[in-house]
């Protein structure tokens, strides 16, 4: 029996003790800048001269730490010592390898601000935000360990007088880890922990944008006790070790997110049964996502303009779940546009390495250059309503922006952006409402501002997301709380941080005695 599942506070910034302990973090941090990384295979730590450089995106010649790069020969010596390790680790005990995830979320949560500064460094995440990151990351291995010691019994069966049956589960075999950058810590901790603590053994390739907070997980992992082998660590171009991880004969599973281009590639090659293969791949793929707030005729029009703002631009909209749509009845559509842009004037930006600001740069210069490019894009197909700068002299800067009067069909509108970019479109009516939340490919999430009890009733059905709020915004999904995952061309569903997640990376087994 273990406690319930709590998840992990968030910092209050207000408080001075915590802001000068946060600061303190990131001196910490900033004293540790510019350092060398390995690859990890079979616990050993590999250094190699080809490496992928690290930079703070709101400073950008400021080296965040430079990682080794896995070759084919590196993933083929850590598919084998994962195949090794597997032998063993799949034998231990659903609690024995629980443990050593309580012991890992003890030792982030003893050094959360720390976590949370590298985060602030390597992925140019605000203080609030970066905090919500590591509180995630421990809030998935707490919730993992939990589901697996339950799992752990297997569940109940009938019996016949002649018979027993049995219901249990067991881990695959070596899978692959593939997660994005935006939830540099969280989404890694998740998606690697959970085979894990299946009893599976993993190749984890980090994103090539922020691959330092990866290895810090790697080395806490290993401090609580994770044997060698279990996690083999294999940062490197994707161009080069991407496909060689997925099309590999003994990859049991990949758990990707990420964007929908390399998610449906990934989908498609794992199909391909190569010669030697003994086992169907299990693809877990979390993809991108066109989130839409719509706001009804009756509803409160301050929070609808707050939801609007918070999940269009925390984190620059640098979230899957990120809002880049605000529909909005007629009726109340320009006291909601005016109300968004006056809180939108009160946004910070900076770089949150330095001070505590609501918006830092975006991650990359290709970033900077897609969401400039979508601004450009913006001004024809509708109107600036606010923002629309850039400036990328020191890091890569993206300012809020609204767009007004969009087409519902155009590419504003359509499109991931995945930054700090908003479009407005008007509807007549709650039918209206609903048709334009669902016309596009994507089905993340999604939020209804309303005081009618009936439309919150139709849209429960009928808004096609997999994170569906009402009177909110549609982002900060907690783990055990908002399990999360999309329809449609989001992905897979997988309802990370949900009761049915560590599924995905089990075989579920019936054996029958008889006697
Ligand atoms: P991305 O697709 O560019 O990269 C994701 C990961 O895939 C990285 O580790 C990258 O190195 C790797 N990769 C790239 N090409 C590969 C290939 N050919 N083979 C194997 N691996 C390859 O995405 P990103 O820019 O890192 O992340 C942003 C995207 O992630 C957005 O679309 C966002 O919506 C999505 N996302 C989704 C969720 C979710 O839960 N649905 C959560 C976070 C982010």
């Amino acid at each position: 029996m273990v406690l319930p599942f709590k998840h992990e506070p968030f910092t209050d910034f207000n408080d001075e003790v915590n802001k000068k302990e946060f600061e303190a973090a990131l001196n910490k941090v900033k004293g540790e800048l510019g350092q060398e990384y390995p690859i990890v295979i079979n616990g050993e730590k590999i250094f190699t001269d080809d490496k992928l450089t690290s930079y703070n995106p709101g400073n950008k010649d400021e080296v965040v730490g430079k990682v080794s790069k896995a070759t084919k020969e590196h993933i083929e010596q850590a598919m084998e010592s994962a195949k090794e390790a597997f032998k063993t680790w799949s034998t231990w005990s659903p609690k024995e390898r629980a443990d050593i995830l309580f012991r890992a979320a003890a030792k982030i949560r003893r050094r959360k601000h720390e976590f949370s500064a590298w985060l602030a460094y390597d992925a140019g995440k605000p203080w609030n935000q970066a905090d919500g990151d590591t509180a995630e990351g421990i809030d998935f291995l707490e919730y993992y360990a939990r589901q697996m010691i339950e799992l752990g019994e297997g569940k109940e069966l009938n019996h016949r007088v002649n018979e027993h049956n049995a219901y249990t589960y067991q881990a695959m075999g070596p899978g692959v880890v593939i997660p994005p950058w935006n939830f540099a810590f969280a989404i890694v901790a998740g998606t690697t922990v959970a085979p894990i603590v299946a009893g599976n053994t993993v190749l984890m390739k980090p994103s090539e944008n922020t691959p330092v907070i990866a290895y810090k997980l790697v080395e806490v992992l290993e401090e609580a006790g994770l044997p060698k082998g279990v996690l083999n660590f294999v940062p490197g171009d994707p161009a080069e070790i991407g496909d060689y991880l997925v099309d590999h004969i003994d990859t049991h599973f990949i758990n990707f997110t990420g964007s929908r281009a390399t998610g449906t590639r990934i989908y498609e090659r794992a199909a391909k049964v190569h010669e030697g293969q003994q086992q169907l791949k299990t693809v877990v793929a979390e993809m991108g996502g066109k989130d839409t707030i719509i706001v009804d005729k009756e509803a409160d029009l301050d929070l609808a303009a707050q939801s609007i703002v918070d999940s269009a631009f925390g984190f620059s909209g640098q979230k899957c779940s990120a809002c880049s749509r605000a529909i909005v009845h007629k009726d109340v559509y320009d006291e909601v546009l005016e109300k968004s842009i006056e809180l939108t004037k009160e946004l910070t930006v900076g770089n949150p390495a330095e001070e505590n600001v609501y918006m830092g740069a975006v991650v990359n210069r290709k970033q900077f250059d897609k969401i400039k490019d979508y601004i450009e894009v913006g001004k024809q197909e509708g109107e600036l309503a606010y923002g629309g700068k850039t400036d990328d002299s020191k890091g890569f800067f993206v300012y809020p922006t609204i767009f007004k009067d969009m087409d519902p069909e155009g590419r504003i509108m359509q499109e991931e952006i995945f930054g700090p970019v908003v479009g407005f479109a008007k509807a007549n009516d709650f039918d209206e409402l609903l048709e334009i939340a669902n016309n596009t490919e994507y089905g993340l999430t999604g939020a209804v501002i309303s005081d009618n009890r009936e439309h919150l009733n139709r849209a429960r059905t009928e808004f096609q997301v997999g994170n569906l709020y009402f009177n909110r915004g549609c982002t900060a999904a907690i783990v055990g709380y908002q399990p999360f995952g999309g329809f449609k061309m989001s992905g897979t569903d997988s309802k990370a941080g949900g009761p049915d997640y560590l599924h995905h990376f089990l075989n579920a087994k019936t054996v029958t005695e008889a006697f």
